[in-house]
């Protein structure tokens, strides 16, 4: 027995002869914020419906805390809070008796039940809004409520699609402060196609692309990613690429606008100093020269290009 809240073994899921997801394994444990990260039409919306049994794979499983979904669908969906991208709220409702509907399609048993709305509000901060009609309530809001709807019965993992699309700067700033508490709790797992959110929420990230999984790692590996050996370098009399190239290490050079030069450098090799002293001896008027950083953007593009390739 593993210590896996979930398990995706091999899900492909086909539409009209066309693989959406295409052969995508991962598991996540206990207390782990999982962002699933790709781009429009990747398909982590398939992937996420098949995580929650609310579509069937083509091909392939899914076990939720060991307890396979196609096997015991009531068991493991009990184990799942879901949020999809359209909030399934009824708005007419006030928060206090939505969470109490939710809590009863939960099965949450009826003596738990205020209870449980209690603890799910307090968690989201919703407390002082107990009263008030879901309608008048902000977007980030009623995200909250929807994600106090997917933690009403005590889940071990919480999904959450496209959490923080459609908010505004500050909403987006407290969703994702309120997903990170979350991973204390629960297992969760978002998928969003917003790079900078997955840094700030995530502790480790898969990036699909394609149906495909191109990426699995912690954050912490793709941000390595992004440093890399380069090196920023202006100067008032850039020399000649070649010039350059002829610093011990440096095994790629490209002149930029404005006198800048970006230098790549070999795995072990440390040209900085090398590249200041024939600055100095040959007049190339430097005036900065630091660590270029690739963005995650650009990250995102080559691992997303890399798989293009392969087609
Ligand atoms: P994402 O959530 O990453 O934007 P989706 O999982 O929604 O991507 O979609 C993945 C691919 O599957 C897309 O090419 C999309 O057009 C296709 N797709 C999704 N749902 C259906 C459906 N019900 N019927 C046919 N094709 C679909």
């Amino acid at each position: 027995m593993n210590n896996f809240t979930v398990e995706a073994i091999e899900l492909t899921r086909l539409y009209g002869g066309r693989e959406a997801v295409s052969n995508v394994s991962f598991t996540l444990s206990k207390g782990e914020v999982l962002g699933f990260l790709g781009p429009n039409g990747a398909g982590k919306s398939t992937t996420m419906k098949m995580l929650t049994g609310n579509l069937a794979p083509s091909n392939g499983s899914v076990k939720i805390c060991g307890i396979d979904m196609m096997e015991n669908p009531k068991e493991a969906k009990a184990l799942i809070g879901y949020l999809p991208e359209m909030r399934p709220l009824y708005k007419e409702l006030t928060v206090d008796e939505y969470l109490t509907v939710a809590a009863r399609l939960h099965r949450v048993s009826s003596g738990n039940i205020k209870k449980a709305v209690e603890i799910a509000k307090e968690r989201c901060g919703l407390g002082h809004m107990s009263k008030r009609l879901i309608e008048n309530l902000s977007n980030g809001y009623q995200q909250r409520v929807g994600i106090a709807q997917a933690i009403i019965h005590s889940p071990m993992v919480v999904i959450l699609d496209e959490p923080t699309v459609g908010l505004d700067p500050i909403q987006i700033r407290d969703i994702r402060a309120l997903i990170r508490e979350l991973g204390s709790d629960y297992s969760v797992i978002i998928s969003t196609h917003i790079l900078p959110e997955v840094e700030m929420v995530c502790d480790r990230v898969q990036i699909i692309d394609k149906g495909k999984l191109v990426f699995n790692g912690a954050i912490d590996v793709l941000k390595k990613q992004r440093v890399g050996n380069k090196l920023l370098i202006g100067m008032h009399n850039p020399p000649s690429v070649d010039a350059m190239l002829k610093i011990a290490g440096i095994t790629e050079a490209e002149a930029l606008a404005g006198g800048l030069m970006r230098v790549r450098f070999a795995e072990d090799a440390t040209p900085a100093e090398a590249i200041v002293q024939a600055a100095v001896k040959n007049n190339w008027g430097l005036h900065q020269i630091a660590p270029d950083q690739t963005s995650l953007e650009d990250v995102f593009m080559q691992l997303t290009y890399q798989e293009q390739t392969e087609f």
